[in-house]
């Protein structure tokens, strides 16, 4: 597994399964087929209802815990200082671990204007060794330059909507530069649409490949973290087999010819 070294020299493996939308009693089963495939990072979120269920996976799979990487993230209405801390304590304790490897402020919610004050809390719960690795979700340029003039800690990630149909050149551009990786949600597009379009099944078949691994491809070559979701277990050993294989710079040239601005969730400059 390719891994991504983060500016705090902590290092995050660049291939992880996300746990959207997958209920908790499932997310257990889920989560160990995932580990069973080799997959060493979960995604989730308070959101997501499913904390307790990756935990229990997590726990009993019998990996060292310092082969895993968990992340979690604050859900739009536990923005706030003191709410943030809480937040993160309720969190931990669903999931049943001692310490986090990544935190993330889910969306900035600018119209609350706490996401400040929020990161605050973060920086202290990484001073006090309580997560490994602090950064953000959804966070636009503008969010990010009112951040990085009053934080102490510069954001390890931004967890962002990425795919080749919203590629997000110029935002990618701004975490490269300020030392923030870029990682990608939706990054098959959720799946349906994108991964029926003609230039991806064209060159899914010149590499024996499918589609979902053309896309996955893609996102490795470029360097960013993925974080794919599937319950189904061929597919999440499908999604994980990407690193045996090279996407040529004409593949890479025609994928990036797809993006056409499509955004498939809310908007972050005005959702929260
Ligand atoms: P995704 O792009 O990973 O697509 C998942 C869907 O694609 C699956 O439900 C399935 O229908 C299909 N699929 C998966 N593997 C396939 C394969 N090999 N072949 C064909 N179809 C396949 O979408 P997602 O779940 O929205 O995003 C992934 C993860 O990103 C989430 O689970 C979550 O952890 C995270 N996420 C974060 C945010 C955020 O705001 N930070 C928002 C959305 C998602």
């Amino acid at each position: 597994m390719n891994t991504i070294t983060l500016n705090n020299g902590v290092t995050m493996p660049q291939l992880g399964f996300g746990v959207w939308q997958v209920p908790d009693d499932e997310a257990e089963h889920a989560v160990s087929a995932a580990l069973a495939a080799g997959y060493r990072s979960i995604d989730t979120a308070k959101l997501y209802q499913n904390e307790a269920g990756v935990g229990r996976a997590v726990r009993e799979s019998g990996i060292p815990r310092d082969e895993l990487f968990v992340t979690t993230k604050l859900w739009n209405d536990e923005h706030g200082y003191d709410r943030a801390l809480r937040a993160f304590d309720a969190s931990m304790e669903r999931l049943g671990l001692d310490v986090l490897d990544l935190y993330l402020i889910h969306w900035p919610a600018p119209a609350q204007n706490k996401y400040v004050e929020t990161w605050k809390a973060l920086e202290k719960l990484y001073a006090d060794g309580r997560v490994r690795a602090i950064g953000v979700s959804n966070f636009t340029v503008q969010a990010l330059d009112r951040l990085l003039d009053e934080a102490e800690v510069v954001p390890a990630v931004n967890q962002i909507e990425l795919h080749p149909q919203f590629a997000q050149d110029a935002l990618r551009a701004y975490d490269s530069a300020h030392g923030i990786a870029t990682e990608a949600w939706s990054p098959l597009g959720q799946g349906k649409g994108l991964l029926d379009e003609p230039v991806l099944t064209r060159i899914a078949a010149k590499h024996g490949r499918s589609p979902a691994q053309v896309v996955l491809r893609w996102h490795i070559q470029l360097g960013n973290i993925v974080i794919p979701k599937s319950v189904t277990p061929e597919r999440i050993r499908e999604n994980i087999d990407v690193f045996g294989f090279e996407l040529d710079p004409g593949d890479m040239t025609e994928i990036a010819a797809m993006d056409a601005d499509r955004r498939l969730g809310p908007d972050p400059a005005t959702f929260g």
